[in-house]
């Protein structure tokens, strides 16, 4: 894409002159009114401004002092004759403007200045983006130690008072129900460790993309669930069509299909007399169209909104981490593909996911 600039003048032919110049090489965008300049800022993603020092409404310096609070992104250059060197250096000095470009300007030196902003432009933009990503990394760090303090924390202590039962009650038939619930303490925290896994996974491995054997993926998340005692009697109805080769990251997909499968699975309505999950997976040459659909207990739609924040749980039914949905969320932003979710409280939710086909 090429680069963006502004260039803001009173005298109209030195503004067409500019665009004459540069037009070929740089998407410019010209005006002699300073109200309009902003404007342009705002609605075409200004990379670089350039403006004339001296013009009847305001000087450039003042120009750029009216527009860095609001929009600091764009680089600011100063057109300006070496009469005005004194204000041209005081606005160097005080960051106001990057470069300045002495009039009349000559094509070479606006070039070379223009490409030292751009240069500059990336440069702060990066340092935006690491910026940003480091304020995520601090808050969910920050809800990972009040997570796992609580997560860890709560079958632990389940266990240690458990434990302390049994020792006081040599009841050999109550031992037994004891071993059960200590049994779903045990699960509870192996299926926390088994989400953050997960999450550390999807982070920090590297996207590889290969041909998906898609059946077989499938195949094998289903059987996981189908052997679940508590899945006996849930119908499920699979429906998939694979006759293209698909590539993507599988282990990636692996994670998707895992965490909506098993939600589908998880929030049933207890007590229903036909538990039922519909599955369909459709790939063409474009993409993956995946679908999930329950009758369970469905999802408020005061809780759409954040089910895929991380550590959110949207019904206390739930015995998870609250970390599932934020996973299947990042892998599918990661394979640059999509999620829609439609649910009713009480009649049930589908998952639908769409994942581009990384053909080479
Ligand atoms: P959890 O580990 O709690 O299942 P997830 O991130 O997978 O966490 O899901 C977030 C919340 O969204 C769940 O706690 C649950 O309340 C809700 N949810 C997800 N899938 C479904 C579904 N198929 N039916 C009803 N509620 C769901």
């Amino acid at each position: 894409m090429s680069i963006r600039i502004l260039y803001l003048d009173d005298e109209i032919q030195n503004l067409n002159s500019f665009k004459a110049a540069f037009r070929k090489t740089y998407s410019v965008f010209i005006t002699d009114n300073p109200e309009e300049a902003i404007r342009i800022i705002r609605d075409e993603h200004i990379q670089i401004a350039i403006a004339d020092q001296r013009m009847p409404e305001m000087t450039g310096v003042e120009f750029f002092a009216k527009i860095k609070e609001e929009y600091p992104d764009p680089v600011r250059i100063l057109l300006t004759g070496y009469s005005d060197l004194h204000t041209v250096i005081e606005a160097i000095n005080s960051g106001q403007v990057f470069r300045f470009i002495d009039k009349p300007w000559d094509e070479d030196s606006v070039k070379h200045a223009i490409q030292s902003a751009a240069q500059h432009f990336e440069t702060k933009m990066e340092l935006k983006r690491k910026n940003e990503e480091l304020n995520r990394a601090l808050a969910e760090l920050d809800s990972f130690v009040y997570s796992i303090s609580h997560d860890v924390r709560a079958p632990l202590m389940a266990m240690w008072g458990l434990v302390n039962v049994a020792r006081m009650d040599p009841d050999p038939n109550l031992r037994s129900e004891l071993l059960d619930y200590f049994e779903q303490s045990i699960q509870k925290l192996d299926g926390f460790l088994n989400s953050l896994l997960d999450f550390f996974r999807n982070k920090r491995l590297d996207t590889v993309i290969e041909e998906v054997d898609l059946r077989f993926l499938l195949d094998d998340a289903l059987a996981l669930h189908r052997a679940h005692p508590s899945n006996q009697d849930v119908k499920l109805q699979v429906h998939i069509e694979d006759q293209t080769l698909f590539y993507s990251d599988p282990h990636r997909l692996r994670l998707v299909l895992g965490n909506i499968l098993t939600n589908a699975f998880t929030y049933q309505k207890m007590n229903n007399a036909e538990k039922r999950i519909e599955v369909s997976m459709v790939a063409d040459s474009e993409k993956l169209d995946f679908k999930v659909s329950d009758n369970g207990i469905g999802i408020g739609p005061e809780h759409i909104p954040h089910i895929f924040k991380i550590f959110y749980r949207a019904d206390t039914q739930s015995q998870g981490a609250g970390i599932g949905l934020y996973v299947v969320k990042e892998v599918v932003e990661k394979l640059k593909g999509k999620i829609i979710v439609e649910s009713n409280r009480n009649e049930g939710s589908t998952f639908h996911v769409i994942i581009p086909n990384h053909k080479f």
